[in-house]
């Protein structure tokens, strides 16, 4: 066999940060959510979130008029709603008009560098379908997709969007996968959520944790640690039972049965290429869930 080139894990996780957790989708008053923006606010501080993003549709709250009335980091966000299937715009500068035309919303929305677009609830509505595969995979500038979306938990379709992802990712889209709530009233708080590894609670630091990838989604499982060491993936969880490896077109390529687990790559340079990717999907109690960032399997050393 001739030599192959040595294959790189590339670790979106690093070392020396904190983990925070926050919902960047949320609805008040301010369009159809049941509660004022200081309800919604008062509720998710109780709860010991440390940033939330009010995403009202199509309009902009202002977190400047909320800020001084809550420890949590408020991050600017609109969902950008009218005219064709959602879009989450998060640390926004200032209001996207809603074009029937979404790559032209992404290409404005681009226009503001500190923010970023997250395609939303792919698999919402009773054709399962609000965000086309099709139009998913053709649009560019986007940083990510809701893998689950809280409020549809109680809406026709499915909240988990895990397939549309490994869909994405298999045809070589980046895409980081999200949480969300998507919370319209007080029973849609805490379903979903981001944990992100950030260098401190102000907004600019948790917001380029997110745009690195330096986070997890969770509906009630968290992780401690993703680290690689050559070809193996350490995970350690606080609260899993079950902890599974996928790759390419959602293959399980291992599951464990513990709190914390460990996955090497296939020691053949082009079996570990031909996985394109690792992500973990973690299983806890009461069918809670995390699901980790894929690792890029790539050429190089
Ligand atoms: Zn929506
Ligand atoms: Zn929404």
């Amino acid at each position: 066999m001739p030599d192959e080139a040595p294959v790189m894990l590339k670790n979106p996780y690093g070392e020396g940060f904190t983990w925070l957790r926050g919902n960047l989708h949320t609805h008040t008053t301010r369009s159809d959510g049941a509660r004022s923006p200081e309800a919604v606010i008062a509720d998710y501080e109780g709860r010991k979130y440390d940033f939330l993003s009010i995403s009202d549709h199509d309009v902009l709250v202002d977190p400047a008029d909320y800020q001084a009335g809550t420890s949590m980091t408020l991050i600017p966000g609109v969902e950008i709603t009218a005219k064709g299937p959602h879009i989450l715009h998060v640390n926004v500068t200032a209001r996207v008009a809603p074009d029937p035309d979404r790559q032209r919303v992404l290409d404005e929305a681009a226009r503001q560098p500190e923010s970023f677009t997250v395609l939303n609830h792919p698999n919402w509505q009773t054709h399962y379908n609000h965000f086309p595969q099709e139009l998913m995979e053709r649009l560019t500038g986007s940083l990510g997709v809701e893998v689950y979306n809280g409020v549809i938990d109680r809406l026709e379709g499915s909240s988990l969007a895990s397939d549309r992802w490994d869909r994405l990712l298999s045809i070589g889209k980046m895409a980081w996968g999200f949480g969300h709530d998507d919370s319209h009233d007080v029973q849609d708080v805490e379903i979903a959520w981001n944990v992100v590894q950030s260098s401190s609670r102000s907004a600019a630091d948790i917001v380029a944790g997110l745009k690195a990838g330096r986070f997890y989604a969770s509906t009630g499982v968290g992780i401690q640690s993703i680290r690689v060491h050559d070809r193996t993936i350490v995970v350690v969880t606080s609260n899993a039972q079950r902890i599974r490896f996928i790759s390419r077109w959602g293959v399980i390529r291992s599951t464990v049965e513990d709190q914390a687990a460990e996955y090497t790559l296939p020691k053949r340079p082009s079996d570990a290429l031909a996985l394109q990717y690792i992500r973990v999907e973690c299983y806890g109690a009461g069918g809670r869930m995390a699901w980790a960032q894929p690792l890029w399997i790539t050429a190089g050393s």
